[in-house]
């Protein structure tokens, strides 16, 4: 890892939090820089170009979610929610507003590091390439450009939504994307009586592009907030 590559901004008014996430990470490499609200932590953005943000919901001042929604103004940076927060609505608010992932408190240390690395890992491809526009696991191969999409080998048919809809969640993979994201990417529509379209369609998408569509592998469910299409 360079040093930019490594550079991770904590947001966070817990001090005791701040120090344990400085001692866990700088062992494995990372770099690290501190905020205590919203503000400084904007400010701390836009100096340093971190690699990765890890941001509280509950700040002083600024909140959470308005501090994801001002930094996505012109930064691209993931940014990994880290909150005593656990009601689904609060995850959806800080998805909508352009987070990538969220962990709730207390969490582990290993998942926390696995959640970066997902993070750091595609907004580098986003980076490089602006997405091949290909998805290959074990069993099922996309390929977007082509419009080819093949499960153990077979070729698999997929309407003009479910396409729409598999490319969207591939233009975000391993990020959590809520049903309103969907609506809005493949509808283009912001209406809530709308938002079921997201799970009919999910499933019909599962039951060709999964082996097994009752035990989802690629397409997988966040309870109450939506779908992660896993990388
Ligand atoms: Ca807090």
């Amino acid at each position: 890892m360079s040093a930019t590559e490594s550079l991770v901004l904590v947001i966070e008014d817990e001090k005791p939090i701040r120090c344990f996430l400085r001692a866990y990470l700088e062992r494995r490499d990372f770099q690290l820089i501190e905020a205590e609200d919203g503000e400084e932590g904007l400010a701390l953005a836009a100096e340093h170009r971190p690699a990765l943000v890890l941001l509280d919901l509950g700040l002083p001042g600024l909140d959470g979610v308005e501090v994801i929604r001002r930094l996505r103004g012109w930064s691209a940076t993931p940014i990994i929610v880290i909150s005593a927060r656990g009601k689904e609505q609060d995850k959806v608010d800080a998805l909508d507003a352009g987070a990538d992932d969220y962990l709730t408190k207390p969490f582990g240390v290993a998942e926390l590091a696995a959640r970066m690395r997902v993070c750091l890992r595609h907004s580098a491809t986003r980076s490089k390439d602006d997405q091949q526009g290909v998805y290959r696991s074990e069993e099922l191969f996309v390929d977007l450009a082509k419009r080819q999409v093949r499960l153990n080998d077979r070729e698999v048919r997929l309407t003009k939504i479910e396409f729409k809809l598999l490319s969207y969640l591939m233009q975000n993979v391993g990020k959590v994307v809520t049903h309103r994201q969907i609506l809005k990417a493949v509808w283009d529509s912001d209406r809530a009586d709308q938002l079921h379209y997201s799970r009919i369609y999910v499933r019909q998408l599962r039951s060709k592009i999964e082996p097994d569509a009752a035990a989802p592998r690629h397409l997988l469910t966040e309870t109450g907030v939506g779908y992660r299409l896993v990388g």
